[in-house]
């Protein structure tokens, strides 16, 4: 039959929502008398409507984000410190410079939230992510290279446009690690992308990785195009309880002595 024949043709083709809105587009066009032209790019405009959504779902998939955030959902005036103009453009696809965003900041204030919202962006603008923490990326490297596969794990974190590592500062670094991300580093420097969220400031990084001078090899890398951003300020999460009178006073005056 010529409906089965034209079936099996848009399978070959993998043409899948043409295929399954085949009767409805039909319609549509004899509907709206599009010409053969405009029909033929009513239903292209479907079927690549459908890629894109399914490239957007895997790549999602892929990229592990934590938790779904998106910048809507970033309150901007309860953080001062973050200018939403240089989020946004670094949001809007700064990845193809392959350039460096380091956000700093003490705990609760979004740094997460941001990252995941900026990697978000990143997929849906077509480009492949890959979100870690930073102990489970040291974990992995170390593992690795120890059953020496090290080539294979730099390759596979080496490879998204954009890399995000979250955490790094949280727990101090073996001697052995820092020298790994230091490979790492090495490996995506002018090649792709890294997002890297922190509670340290960048002069602490040498405490953080252990040696002072692999921090600085480090460093020397990422700050080479590089964006820093330092969030100050209190814990959202914290500020949300206050609000809503769950916390009384800010953290720090509740540990004060009361005088006798
Ligand atoms: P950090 O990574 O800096 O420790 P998170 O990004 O995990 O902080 O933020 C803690 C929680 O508070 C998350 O659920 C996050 O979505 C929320 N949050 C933090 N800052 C904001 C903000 N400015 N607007 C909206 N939600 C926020
Ligand atoms: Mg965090």
């Amino acid at each position: 039959m010529e409906q089965d024949h034209l079936i099996a043709m848009l399978n070959r083709l993998k043409l899948t929502a043409i295929r399954d809105q085949l009767d409805s587009l039909v319609d549509e066009a004899a509907r709206r008398e599009l010409t053969i032209r405009e029909a033929l790019s009513l239903f292209c405009e479907r079927e690549i409507g459908r890629k894109d959504e399914r490239r957007i779902e895997m790549s999602i998939g892929l990229a592990r984000l934590p938790f779904v955030r998106d910048l809507d959902g970033f309150d901007f005036a309860a953080q001062p410190s973050i200018d939403k103009k240089q989020i946004r453009e670094i949001a809007a696809g700064r990845f193809a410079n392959a350039e460096a965003v380091l956000l700093l900041g003490p705990p609760g204030v979004g740094k997460t939230h941001l990252a995941a919202a900026i990697g978000r962006q990143a997929i849906l603008a077509g480009y492949t992510v890959l979100f870690v923490s930073a102990p489970t990326l040291v974990a992995q490297l170390a593992k690795a290279h120890s059953e020496g596969r090290l080539e294979d794990r730099l390759t596979h974190f080496g490879k998204p446009r954009l890399l995000i590592v979250d955490e790094l500062g949280y727990l101090p670094f073996e001697p052995s690690a820092a020298h790994l991300f230091f490979q790492l580093v090495s490996r995506r420097y002018e090649r792709g992308s890294m997002l890297i969220t922190s509670n340290r400031s960048i002069g602490e990084w040498g405490t953080v990785f252990g040696d002072a001078v692999v921090a600085t090899a480090i460093l020397d890398r990422l700050l080479h195009h590089s964006h820093v951003l330092t969030i100050r300020g209190d814990s959202y999460r914290l500020r949300e309880k206050r609000r809503t009178g769950l916390l009384k006073a800010p953290l720090i005056a509740q540990n004060v002595p009361v005088p006798a």
